[in-house]
């Protein structure tokens, strides 16, 4: 439970500034792994407005492991449809003329014959979920799982020294000022991050691609759509240029309009009257009923960090890559970062590994955040709209299978028997890669993935009798779970899958990535050593 104002705390070990995708993410990865933290949120609750209305496959797999991904799923069951591109002089007549966006009633593009292949490499898949709808579950979870969040808190200033964080934060609904200091500051305060912009990070990337104001709207469709749902209508006319995304595809939708500062246009130009005007114009059915709910300026914009660490201070999500919406992976990203660096900190943190540890942060996921922000960028036209010609080019990675390598300390280079391809599609115990998947049921229910619970794991490729020797053989700090393929035909799937030997194992971090693969020749001190050196203690 919460502490209340009375006992806000001097020390935490994590303080986390933001309360979205990333933070609350964060938030659960850190609960996860046993360690204490403090998440402050300026604003009095999560998001209102549904921005982000889709979760790649990695985010789900990382949700399933946090317990999380099938509550998301049902929060939203009801947006399934939104699927498709249209493009036309308004969306009324676009509807009528045009065949229908999702003809084939895809629930999400993994679903599509051309992504087949990754339903083999995963037990998750895409899901929809917008963002006001998905905040709250994560929210809910990490309140009820024991977490200190603070909403109407921010963070006001902060200076850090060898030892630790300084921080003030203020109750924005009292004024009250609290000083406190963390071991770690994990900055997930967004696009515009206060943090970045004081630490002066430099950032590089396309850069502005436009201003837009988002204008969600509630309006009832459901004549119109019905049998024709599409995800996004793109309407660039003399008088108008915008994206209109569905939310339900029934009676809440966004409209994404453009505006010209450099001509001297401001939000405030647009009054309710001036938006619902727009807005006929736009669905070109004049005399419809609407209701505006909320008006967000926004800049459209893909930037990447340079350096994602600042001594004890992390950035992470937005406040690292800010990315068009057109790549779907912001929060993805986002959420992926945490998961990344939670295990790291809580490793550090219990004196478990060097702080050198964490300086494998920012080579591991900088590289990731900039592909997709240059993705993202480059799916943009010029006037910052959709490209749909490079919606098909990009698919594959859009889908989020974990298809990269990371290279840093943390993971070993020295056993390497396979070449690691630029891409490593698909995932077969690469080093650097996402541990495979495999199902262990044939009812498809359980998944090699389901053994990451943010411990070490060694995967045996059989014989695991002989590991679990080893193990008793040699004293670890840290948590390290064995486990082997439960039948002969299972071990062998996996041997073939992974190129390894009866008696090989694979050594794999708490957050799923393959550190070393082990021979079966290996002994308990190689074992005991290769842990010491991810642990980037030896
Ligand atoms: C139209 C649109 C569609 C999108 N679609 C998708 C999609 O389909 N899939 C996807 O993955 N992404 C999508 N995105 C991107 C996604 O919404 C963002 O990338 C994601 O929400 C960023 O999460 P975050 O936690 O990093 O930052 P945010 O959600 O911006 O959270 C940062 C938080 O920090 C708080 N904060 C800031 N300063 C302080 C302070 N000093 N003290 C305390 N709190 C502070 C802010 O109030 C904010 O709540 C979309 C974005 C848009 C605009």
């Amino acid at each position: 439970m919460a502490a209340t104002a009375a006992t806000f705390p001097s020390h935490v070990p994590v303080l986390i500034v933001g309360g979205g995708f990333a933070g609350l993410t964060a938030a659960l990865c850190l609960q996860q792994q046993g360690i204490g933290y403090l998440l402050i949120e300026r604003h009095p609750g999560t998001s209102l407005l549904p921005k982000s209305r889709s979760l790649d496959l990695r985010s789900m797999e990382i949700l399933r492991e946090l317990g999380l991904s099938a509550a998301i799923r049902e929060a939203g069951r009801a947006l399934a449809l939104a699927w498709g591109v249209l493009r036309g002089p308004n969306l009324a007549h676009t509807l009528a003329t045009q065949p229908p966006a999702n003809a084939e009633r895809v629930t999400h593009p993994s679903q599509l014959a051309m992504f087949e292949r990754l339903a083999a490499q995963s037990p998750e898949s895409g899901a929809r979920c917008t963002q006001d709808l998905a905040e709250p579950v994560l929210r809910q979870a990490a309140e009820a799982r024991g977490g200190d969040l603070r909403f109407s808190h921010e963070l006001t200033q902060f200076a850090q020294d060898a030892d630790h964080v300084t921080a003030t934060v203020r109750n924005r609904d009292t004024g009250t000022e609290h000083t406190l200091t963390a071991d770690y500051l994990l900055a997930t305060d967004g696009a515009n991050s206060p943090t970045r912009r004081a630490l002066h990070a430099t950032t590089s990337g396309r850069g502005s691609l436009g201003h837009y104001l988002n204008v969600y709207f509630e309006a009832d469709l459901t004549a119109h759509v019905r049998g024709h749902e599409f995800s996004m209508f793109l309407v660039q006319e003399p008088d108008v240029t915008g994206f209109l995304l569905a939310i339900n595809n029934t009676d809440r939708w966004s409209l994404h309009l453009r505006y010209h500062p450099e001509q001297s246009q401001q939000p405030a130009d647009f009054t309710d009257l001036v938006l619902q005007s727009l807005l006929r114009r736009v669905l070109g059915l004049p005399e419809l009923p609407l209701r505006i709910l909320s008006v967000l300026p926004w800049e459209m914009s893909a930037r990447t960090v340079e350096q994602e660490q600042f001594g004890r201070v992390f950035l992470a999500g937005d406040a690292a890559h800010t990315m068009t919406p057109y790549a779907g992976k912001g929060a993805a990203t986002g959420m992926q970062d945490v998961h990344n660096l939670a295990w790291k900190l809580a490793a550090v943190l219990r004196g478990q590994a060097s702080p050198a540890l964490l300086v494998t942060y920012s080579p591991e996921r900088q590289p990731i955040g900039a592909f997709f922000a240059h993705l993202s960028g480059d799916m943009a036209d010029t006037q910052g709209l959709l490209s749909p010609a490079k919606l098909k080019e990009h698919g594959l990675p859009l889908m989020g299978l974990p298809d990269y390598t990371y290279r840093s300390a943390a993971i070993l280079t020295a056993d390497d028997q396979l070449t690691t391809p630029a891409s490593a599609l698909p995932l077969v115990g690469q080093l650097g890669t996402r541990l495979p998947h495999l199902w262990l049921d044939d009812a498809h229910d359980t998944s090699t993935l389901d053994w990451c619970r943010g411990s070490f794991l060694l995967v045996a490729s059989g014989e695991a009798a002989l590991w679990q020797a080893r193990l008793s053989d040699v004293a670890l700090d840290c948590s390290l779970v064995l486990h082997e393929l439960p039948t002969p035909a299972r071990r062998q799937a996996w041997q073939q899958l992974t190129h390894t030997q009866p008696g090989d194992a694979l050594l794999v971090r708490p957050d799923g990535f393959v550190a070393a693969r082990l021979p079966a020749t290996s002994t308990a001190a190689d074992l005991a050593a290769k842990v010491q050196q991810v642990l980037t203690l030896a």
